[in-house]
């Protein structure tokens, strides 16, 4: 299967060009991440959405440079996107945080850097534990008091000094975007949150797309992503691919209910960034877009909502770590 031309989304702050299909990088083991990103840019795709907390930066950056090396593309055909770990939301520990990654990944900058979550924890020193995960000391979850308004200061000034060349959020309500845009000298470019027919958003996204924020969803699949990691209530929802909706529709075009899901939220003009490790998948996750649902077919995911949040920060206070070696 040739790579198709994958259809992309405009920044407003900076007018560059971001995939509306990438390759998200959450549960790539570090044993398989170079070899999965190097694959996955030779199968077609560019966008690669990372994080301090997925524990495989260096190996992701092994893949990138081996795929540059070999003439797949050059760093200026990827986008990558990365994002700032709840402990480094401090002022001082920002740009010191992004300039480790930059140089885990070997890179310059990043074409997108997210704030990872809303909630800012007590400072763990990379020396003593990188990446920190959620619990102090791995006991306890340790808030700490630094206001949305002074990451976001610092996340303006990493782009001051080119080491990102867009800045955005992730996890964010309504109400803290409004609370963000009160005191932003730069714009949040992307909203990153999880979406999928059980959690539609939109009411979130009617609201990003008057702020002319672009959107980003993650866990298309819905609770698909989450049996693997045994969150609760992961295994009990029907799921996605099985859904009738979801078959019917994948029936009639003869495609995948993957690519049906991934379609469904690519034609509302939200990015979506599915993994695979496995090729024909990666390849059909890529091919999404080459394929258009009726409005009727579209509308009828409207009673699929059922408000179902998988990924939600008060699941963490509770949960055991989750180490991905
Ligand atoms: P996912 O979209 O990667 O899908 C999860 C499951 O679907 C996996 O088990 C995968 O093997 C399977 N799958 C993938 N393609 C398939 C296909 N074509 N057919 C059948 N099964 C298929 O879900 P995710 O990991 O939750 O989210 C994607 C990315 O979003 C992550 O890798 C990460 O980059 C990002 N993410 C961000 C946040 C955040 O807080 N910002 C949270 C979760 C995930």
């Amino acid at each position: 299967m040739s790579a198709p031309q994958t259809p992309s989304v405009e920044l407003k702050p900076t007018g560059q060009k971001m995939p509306l299909v990438g390759f998200g990088l959450w549960k790539v083991t570090k044993s398989e991440c170079a070899n999965t990103v190097y694959n996955a840019i030779k199968t077609g795709y560019r966008l690669f959405d990372g994080a301090c907390d997925y524990g495989n930066e260096k190996e992701a950056g092994e893949g990138f440079h081996r795929a540059i090396k070999d003439g797949l593309v050059k760093r200026e055909d990827l986008f990558i996107t990365s994002k700032l770990w709840n402990t480094f939301h401090a002022k001082e520990h920002v740009a010191e945080l992004a300039r480790k990654q930059l140089a885990d990944y070997g890179l310059e900058y990043f074409d997108l850097f997210l704030i990872h979550f809303p909630i800012s924890l007590k400072y763990v020193d990379p020396a003593t534990r990188y990446p920190p995960g959620w619990q102090y000391d791995g006991k306890e979850v340790i808030q700490t008091n630094v206001p949305h308004a002074e990451t976001w200061a610092a996340m303006e000034k990493l782009v001051d000094e080119g080491l990102a060349k867009n800045i955005g959020i992730s996890n964010f309500s309504g109400g803290l975007i409004i609370d963000l845009l009160r005191s932003a000298r730069i714009r949040p470019a992307v909203l990153q949150v999880e979406h999928h027919p059980y959690l539609q958003q939109k009411e979130l996204f009617k609201f990003a797309k008057l702020e002319n924020i672009a959107v980003t969803a993650y866990s298309s699949f819905g609770p698909q992503s989450y049996i693997e990691i045994d969150f609760p209530g992961a295994k009990d929802a029907i799921p996605l691919f099985e859904h009738e909706t979801v078959t019917k529709i994948a029936k009639t075009h003869k495609r995948e209910p993957a690519q049906v899901l991934l379609r469904w939220a690519t034609q509302r003009g939200v990015a979506v960034i599915p993994k695979s490790n496995n090729q024909k998948r990666l390849e059909q996750n890529l091919h999404c877009c080459d394929f258009d649902l009726t409005e009727e077919e579209m509308k009828s995911f409207d009673s699929l909502e059922q408000g179902m949040r998988m990924n939600n920060p008060g699941n963490y206070l509770d949960r055991p770590i989750y180490i991905f070696a």
